[in-house]
């Protein structure tokens, strides 16, 4: 059968990178095999492609990915009951550079290297029940001829997965965000364009830096403890693993949840920069105008004061110098 991923997933992103055949993806991204993209199979949480999950079949002596889960939610699907041979020829089919010996690793034959086909994770006690291994693959290599019917062990337990590790690690940030902060010097070189006050340049930079998404912080709640705490946007991306810092619980952003974010704050910030461009607009216009009419107002004044200059012939006789005031002139 092939593994599954319940509604009780925490969208912790543990699980993604320790599937030896990638079968693992976010809620919302698109899944793909052999260059072919595939639409996703959850928008909400971490999901398992039924073709390309061989429950570890060839890799490990048990599933990874349940191996890895804090809450346990990675289970065999009960309506997918597959034996260990239809699995390890899925294996094949995804690495047809690998070689799997028909030994290997399985969580089938865990504890003595015998093919346990009832392993007590739900699979078929007598291996009967085999769905088609519809790997949209290259097809798989003949199978070998080591179809000897497996022995059963009706009662085998269920081989317990690894201790849950308590911490995931989380993966690569992605790119930063692709709008491009506003930054003074950007808007001061932007003013020099017309010789006129650009918009932007007319803010204050505190006002300029609240467009910059290195300022912005998404809050969130935790799903376990309610705290309420802070994760920068410029690091808020799909797939990437927060902690509460109160309980240590993890957030891991989804497709839906990522675009449910970007989109409030991009679209908010985004309205809120172009009216307050347009409004800066306005304001160097209207300042220009004003300008104008000052510098003419101005001039008329200063015409107007030396025509007076000139008109001005007051009354009044010559009065001549006298005493030494007359030697001098
Ligand atoms: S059981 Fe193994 S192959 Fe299947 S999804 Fe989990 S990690 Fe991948
Ligand atoms: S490891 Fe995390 S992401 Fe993967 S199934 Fe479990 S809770 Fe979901």
């Amino acid at each position: 059968m092939a593994t599954i991923i319940t509604s009780e997933c925490i969208n912790c992103g543990a699980c993604e990178p320790e599937c030896p055949n990638t079968a693992i993806y976010a809620g919302g991204a698109e899944w793909e095999l052999n260059g072919v993209s595939s639409p996703a199979l959850s928008d909400e949480i971490f999901y398992i492609v039924p073709s390309k999950c061989t429950e570890c079949v060839g890799f490990y002596d048990h599933e990874a990915c349940a191996a890895v889960c804090p809450v346990d939610c990675c289970i065999p699907d009960p309506d997918n009951l597959e034996t260990e041979q239809v699995l390890l020829e899925r294996a094949r089919a995804l690495h047809p550079d690998q070689t799997f010996p028909d030994d290997a690793p399985s969580r089938f034959r865990k504890d003595d290297g015998a093919a346990t086909a009832a392993s007590g994770n739900g699979a078929s006690a007598n291996g009967a029940v085999a769905t088609s291994a519809t790997v949209a693959a290259p097809a798989p290599p003949p199978a070998p001829a080591t179809a000897e019917p497996e022995p059963v062990k009706a009662a085998a337990p269920s081989p317990p997965p690894p201790e849950a590790p308590a911490t995931a690690v989380p993966p690569a940030p992605a790119a930063p965000e692709p709008t491009p902060p506003v930054t003074a010097a950007a808007t001061a070189e932007a003013s020099k364009t017309d010789g006129a006050a650009t918009p932007a340049a007319m803010a204050t930079a505190a006002e300029l830096s609240e467009f910059d998404p290195a300022t912005w912080e998404v809050p969130v709640v935790c799903h376990v403890c309610n705290a309420s705490y802070t994760l920068p946007y410029r690091h808020f991306q799909i797939g990437t693993v927060f902690y509460c810092p109160s309980c240590s619980a993890s957030f891991v952003p989804n497709k839906t949840i990522y675009e449910a974010v970007r989109k409030l704050f991009e679209g908010f910030y985004g309205q809120r920069k172009r009216q307050r461009e347009e409004f800066e607009r306005r304001r160097a216009r209207e300042l220009k105008i004003f300008e104008e009419c000052q510098s003419a107002d101005k001039q008329a004044f200063e015409q107007a004061l030396d025509k007076l200059a000139h008109e001005m012939k007051p009354a009044g006789k010559l009065v001549k110098p006298r005493g030494l005031a007359a030697m001098f002139t």
